[in-house]
């Protein structure tokens, strides 16, 4: 299939992480009709936005020649090697140019290199993302943004190409916090939704029934709605994997530390995460804590 994109936007975008989220990030930013060139370390994503009309960058320093590159990439030593490394952003973007960081990442980390690429005269906001794969899909992802107020209304187009929900919640790094107070709301509610469910089936009472019963209440949310139908299908397969819930978490539990913030729940959580990475189950989607505990509980939630 080729998608043609009629480059109807001023602005030229190099993409660098073409993973799980990023791959469907860059096909909706063609879509939309920007120019694009793209990179990664994997050549199966590159070849595959190739079809849909993008460009080759060839390398980190290739995309660099955009106006406004974007990177979305797992960790934060992944995206200080592609900003400060040798041949990297900062040294090839040209004054002027943005970048928009879009992975989940230290906000301090963020602060530093925001700091370092304006002594260059490169402007960079910090947009981490949260919607899953399902979001980043349908152009539908809440878009969490730390940096200038002007420097986001230039880049509003490229992001609403991506997203439904920009919000602009400060200062470098800002997005960054936004995306660890995110993450920890999400990590509770999948344990809670997986608790939930099965002492449900502890119980001999259905499940799927309980599941739907409390989509129309009180414990609605978006956690018991798709992790729910997983637990329901013994569906673990990534989705957002462990290894990065993990991060995250780790993220938000440092945070925690430097601003003394209490973060009981959070710290449970990570150990249980701890256990899914020692058995061996780093690749799965972060709602297999719910295999954990059906493993603890002797039982299983799904009917086959
Ligand atoms: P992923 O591991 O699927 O993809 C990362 C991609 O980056 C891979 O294709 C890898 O080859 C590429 N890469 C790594 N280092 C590189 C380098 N030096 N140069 C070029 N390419 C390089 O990860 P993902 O699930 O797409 O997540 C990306 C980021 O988005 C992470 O920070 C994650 O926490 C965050 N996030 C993920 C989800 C999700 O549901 N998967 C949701 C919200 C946010």
């Amino acid at each position: 299939m080729t998608t043609t994109s009629n480059n109807s936007h001023p602005e030229k975008i190099g993409f660098i992480g073409l993973g799980i989220m990023g791959r469907r990030m860059a096909r909706n930013l063609l879509k939309a009709g920007f120019s694009l060139s793209v990179h990664d370390l994997n050549r199966e994503p590159v070849e595959e936005l190739l079809t849909l009309g993008a460009a080759d960058a060839g390398s980190v320093a290739g995309a660099a020649k955009a106006n406004i590159v974007i990177t979305m990439l797992p960790d934060t030593p992944d995206v200080e090697a592609v900003v400060l490394g040798e041949g990297g952003l900062a040294s090839e973007m040209q004054p002027g140019s943005i970048l928009i960081d879009m992975s989940s990442i230290s906000p301090t980390a963020t602060q530093a290199m925001a700091q370092e690429l304006a002594a260059r005269g490169i402007e960079m906001l910090d947009a981490p993302v949260s919607g899953g794969f399902q979001g980043a899909e349908n152009a539908t992802l809440s878009i969490m943004v730390g940096g200038k107020a002007d420097v986001l209304e230039r880049c509003r187009p490229v992001l609403e190409a991506m997203g439904k929900t920009i919000s602009h919640i400060g200062g470098h790094g800002a997005g960054q916090v936004c995306k660890i107070c995110n993450q920890v709301a999400v990590a509770i509610n999948i344990q809670a939704v997986a608790e939930a469910l099965t002492l449900a089936k502890k119980n001999g009472v259905d499940p799927a029934k309980v599941r739907t019963a409390l989509l129309g209440g009180f414990a609605q949310s978006r956690a018991l709605d798709l992790h729910g139908q997983r637990f329901l299908e013994g569906n673990y397969a990534a989705g957002f994997r462990v290894t990065l819930q993990r991060k995250d978490l780790r993220l938000a539990l440092e945070n925690g530390s430097a601003t003394g913030t209490v973060l009981p729940a959070t710290a449970l959580i990570q150990q249980l995460y701890g256990v899914l990475d020692a058995t061996g189950r780093a690749n799965l989607d972060n709602s297999a804590l719910a295999l954990l505990l059906q493993e603890m509980s002797g039982v299983q939630v799904a009917s086959t």
